[in-house]
């Protein structure tokens, strides 16, 4: 038993290697999964960096030469990667789907605020220190998305006969919303960079999930028959979803790309 468990010890089911390769050095997690028959590699976008999976009883050592000899496949995976882009004055991101450029405005009164830009670009301004437009735009980012899921979600519950469930804005890399058993609704709020339809088809999505806890066919059926943008919402998120995380200062921890549950 004991020798079992110090066995155990040396086989931990998660952990990092640091990989160096050209001058560069690469996150690699560690999964040990019970079902896995050989060495997976993956990067992941939403977090830059990479997951190894590994059988149940491979050793360290055999999935760090394993990690060493893919470095430079890693590198170039990572290297493809659309570029981060900060919260900064001057950058340009998607608000609800459209172009939105960030304009620090050091000297004015009030927070945040939006206006419509003559070419249909909008300026979002930023006031305060130029410092903190990042934390600043990120909160102003959060009440929007939190009082759009708010609407969304007591609009779809109502239709089906639900009362509004609890809902948590969070800044999840796994899922873009997900529904406890409990009934309450956890979201992304970079939601609210993506197309409006999408945020709504994602209230709808989990308000479903209050009548079924699965993705069966009564599931699909009632999601599309109180949100008809629901296959080209899941299609617009699996082109572009990913690309709604190279947004804001970078963040880590979270598994690849996200999926609703
Ligand atoms: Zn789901």
């Amino acid at each position: 038993m004991r020798l079992f468990r110090s066995i155990e010890n040396a086989r931990p089911q998660s952990g990092v290697i640091e990989l160096r390769h050209d001058g560069e050095t690469y996150r690699v997690q560690l999964r040990r999964v019970d079902t896995a028959r050989r060495f997976i590699l993956r990067v992941r976008g939403a977090t830059r960096d990479a997951v190894l999976t590994m059988p149940r009883r491979a050793s360290l050592k055999d999935a760090a030469e394993f990690a060493e000899r893919n470095a430079a496949w890693v590198g170039v995976r990572l290297r493809r990667l659309p570029q981060q882009v900060g919260f900064v004055d001057g950058v340009v991101f998607p608000l609800r789907g459209a172009p939105t450029r960030i304009v620090h405005a050091p000297g004015a009164r009030g927070v945040v605020w939006l206006t419509a830009g003559e070419t249909g670009e909008q300026k979002l301004y930023v006031a305060g220190d130029g410092a903190h437009i990042d934390r600043r735009l990120r909160d102003w980012l959060k009440t929007q998305a939190r009082i759009e899921l708010v609407a969304a979600v007591g609009h779809y519950a109502q239709t089906i006969g639900k009362s509004m469930p609890p809902i948590t804005l969070k800044d999840t890399t796994t899922r873009w919303g997900s529904c406890s058993a409990s009934g309450a609704l956890n979201f992304s709020w970079r939601l609210i960079l993506a197309p409006t339809d999408v945020l709504k088809y994602l209230a709808a999505h989990e308000v479903c999930h209050l009548v079924h806890m699965n993705h069966s066919a009564r599931f699909w059926k009632l999601c599309r028959s109180i949100c008809p943008e629901t296959d080209a919402a899941e299609a617009w998120l699996k082109a572009h979803g990913l690309d709604l995380y190279r947004y804001g200062a970078k963040r880590v921890g979270g598994a690849t790309r996200p999926v609703t549950f």
